[in-house]
């Protein structure tokens, strides 16, 4: 590393680690009501969004995570219409749920407005679903929105949170999943994203756990690559209602309509095994 280069680097205290990402320069940085917002220009991986210091994606591997946090749920799902996205400011989940033609509407609850502004200059990739008309972008409290939606309302609940701490802490709790469970219909599915299986495994047992407790019949967790996190390893966590998570439509994924950079049938049915140590560690 030259001393000229300048650095983006994240230090995750809990895993004593950190990342760091060779930058031109700085894009954008503003303090909205809920959070620091800053955009970086990389030398090799596209734009950079960090929320309060946390890097929340790149242009160059945010497909890694926006395709595992939307299809194998909707794919499991077996006829999902109504979807509800918690979170996902940045709107890449959004779009990915789009693709899915089954879908009739898809609401993004971001609590950050200025999240998705700023999304809508510095990754207008990620942005260009916005104006689907399935599509609804409300700004407010996804802890609120749960808690007020009609009961068995909503196929699949998408949690594209940031990590749980400050406004994001409550989507990590029992009366959020009770809200979640009420909320859903019958072989609905609720998916949140479940941090590092490497650094965080009791926070996904714990979550597991709690998604048990609240009375969700099944939970599987899905590990995945996602270099511009903690570890670099992520991880999402379904859970369902009423019915089991053992299978998928595979013929539907095999033959899926739209292109993906990561997600595949294949994929998918490898990342519902889990590695030796995460499985003794979650009982799976
Ligand atoms: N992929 C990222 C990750 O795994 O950390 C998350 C991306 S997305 C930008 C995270 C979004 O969650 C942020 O825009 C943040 O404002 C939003 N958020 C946090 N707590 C929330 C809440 N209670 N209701 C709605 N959105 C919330």
């Amino acid at each position: 590393m030259s001393e000229s280069d300048s650095w983006y680097i994240e230090r995750f205290e809990l895993s004593g680690s950190a990342i760091g990402f060779r930058v031109n320069r700085k894009l954008h940085e503003e303090q909205s009501t809920f959070q620091k917002i800053e955009i970086y220009e990389t030398t090799d991986w596209g734009n950079l969004m960090a929320l309060d210091g946390c890097i929340m994606l790149t242009g160059r591997d945010n497909f890694l995570y926006h395709e595992m946090m939307s299809h194998p749920v909707l794919f499991t799902h077996s006829n999902p219409k109504r979807v509800v996205v918690i979170g996902g400011g940045d709107c890449g989940t959004l779009r990915e749920v789009l693709r899915h033609r089954e879908v009739e509407s898809a609401v993004q609850v971001e609590i950050d407005e200025r999240v998705t502004r700023v999304s809508e200059q510095f990754f207008p990739e990620l942005c260009e679903s916005n104006d689907d008309p399935r599509a609804q972008l409300l700004f407010d409290d996804g802890i609120a929105y749960m808690r007020n939606a009609a009961a068995e309302s909503i196929d699949v609940v998408i949690v594209d949170s940031t990590d749980p701490v400050g406004p994001a802490e409550g989507l990590f709790n029992e009366s959020f999943y009770q809200s979640c469970l009420r909320a859903l219909r019958p072989g609905g599915i609720l998916v949140q994203q479940s941090e590092s299986p490497l650094a965080q495994v009791s926070l996904i047992r714990q979550m597991r756990q709690l998604m048990r407790q609240v009375g969700f019949s099944a939970v599987r967790t899905l590990p995945f690559p996602q270099p511009a996190y903690p570890t670099g390893w992520w991880s999402c966590t379904m859970a369902r209602k009423g019915a089991d998570l053992s299978g998928f439509r595979e013929r539907g994924a095999h033959s899926k309509p739209f292109p993906t950079r990561y997600y595949s049938a294949d994929i998918h049915r490898a990342a519902l095994v889990l590695p030796e140590f995460v499985r003794e560690a979650l009982g799976d």
